[in-house]
């Protein structure tokens, strides 16, 4: 397994328990601390396509379980609001799905969000929530810490027939499968073995605001048709977190980070100003790259022995894919959300 994000982690617990022998690397000394970083993300079934959602149903069996196993909760229960142009496709991908929500069609106090007016139309997801990241990286490292190695892949070799070449600081080693899980070192990793995935990168900034710690705002997903695109939602306790969907020019990978961050503070500090109703004093952010226009996807790319997978927003299924890579890691397959989502 290359990378210990939520994903490589997940599926290294998974291999773990099924009894397989598997090493996880990863370059930095910390896991979790790339695209995975940080104490919360925002949980939901409501996706636009139905395979998506069945997918997230999965996921929330396996944070169940994963719950049970820990003792503490994985994802808590505040539900989670989408408003916005593609509220219809949601609700329609839900039922076809057969998952539960609730429609609000005029603007009503029933959507509990710190806003100046309530969205509408809304689609209530009682499902959603927000997902406990520090539980999940707890959970997962008390399962891998053992397999653990803290080193930078820099090469593959597939020459062999029946065996990969893993080159890491401390030279090569040799495995019969191998899992590119690496974030935004996967496509650098893949190309070696003639796996295409999306090489480009942009920045993303999410920024965290004060609020009363009696606040038990659900989550929030706003696709508006006009103005900011936004995801919202409590990361901890007196804390609310914004993203939003930048213009792609000013958070483009030649921007650089520093300059995507002004101009995403910018963009949401107006915003929090004009729509919503929490002070706008910026207490946190979190900074990661992610793929530009990916929205929910996941896709799988494999050749021969090495398997690599990419996609955005992978937080919320994040036990249904470790137990799919660690299936197609034993059993040589390329798994496919629309064969997942039937499992
Ligand atoms: C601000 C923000 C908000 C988000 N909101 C949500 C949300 O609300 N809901 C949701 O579901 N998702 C959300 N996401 C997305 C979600 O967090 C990511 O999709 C998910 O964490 C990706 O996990 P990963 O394991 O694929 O990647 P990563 O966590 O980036 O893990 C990849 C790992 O591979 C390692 N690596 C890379 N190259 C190498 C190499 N050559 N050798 C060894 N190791 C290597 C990296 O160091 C890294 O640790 C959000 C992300 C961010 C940053």
């Amino acid at each position: 397994m290359i990378g210990a994000g939520v994903i490589g982690l997940s599926a290294s617990a998974s291999l773990v328990i099924g009894g397989v022998d598997v090493t996880c690397f990863e370059r930095f000394a910390a896991a979790m601390g790339e695209r995975s970083a940080g104490s919360s993300r925002i949980f939901r079934l409501a996706h636009s396509e139905p395979n998506l959602v069945r997918l997230a149903m999965s996921a929330r069996d396996g944070f169940a379980r994963w719950a049970d196993d820990a003792g503490t909760p994985m994802v808590d229960s505040s539900g989670c609001v989408i408003s916005g142009t593609d509220v219809i496709d949601r609700a329609s991908a839900m039922s076809t799905a057969g998952a539960k929500y609730d429609m609000i069609e005029s603007p009503s106090d029933i959507v509990r969000l710190p806003v100046v007016v309530p969205p509408s139309p809304a689609l209530i997801d009682p499902a959603g929530g927000v997902i406990d990241v520090d539980a999940v990286r707890a959970y997962l490292l008390a399962r891998t810490r053992n397999i653990l190695v803290h080193e930078p892949v820099y090469a593959l070799d597939c020459s062999a027939e029946a065996e990969v070449t893993v080159w890491s600081s401390s030279g090569g080693s040799h495995y019969d499968s191998v899992i590119i899980a690496a974030g935004s070192g996967t496509s650098a990793l893949a190309a070696q073995v003639d796996i295409y995935t999306p090489p480009l990168l942009a920045h993303h900034v999410r920024f965290t605001f004060p609020i009363d710690d009696s606040s038990k705002w659900p989550a929030w997903i706003d696709n508006p048709a006009e103005r900011l695109s936004t995801y919202q939602h409590r990361s901890g306790p007196g804390q609310w977190s914004v993203g939003g969907q930048i213009d792609a020019e000013l958070t483009a990978w030649e921007v650089g980070r520093e300059a995507a961050t002004a101009a995403s503070r910018e963009a949401i500090l107006d915003y929090v100003r004009e729509r919503l109703s929490v002070k706008p004093t910026i207490v946190d952010s979190l900074y990661c790259t992610h793929v530009p226009d990916m929205g929910d996807g996941v896709e799988f790319r494999r050749n021969g022995l090495v398997l690599a997978i990419y996609g955005e927003n992978l937080m919320k299924f994040a036990p249904a894919l470790g137990a799919a890579l660690a299936a197609a890691a034993t059993e040589g397959s390329t798994p496919t959300v629309r064969e997942l989502a039937g499992r």
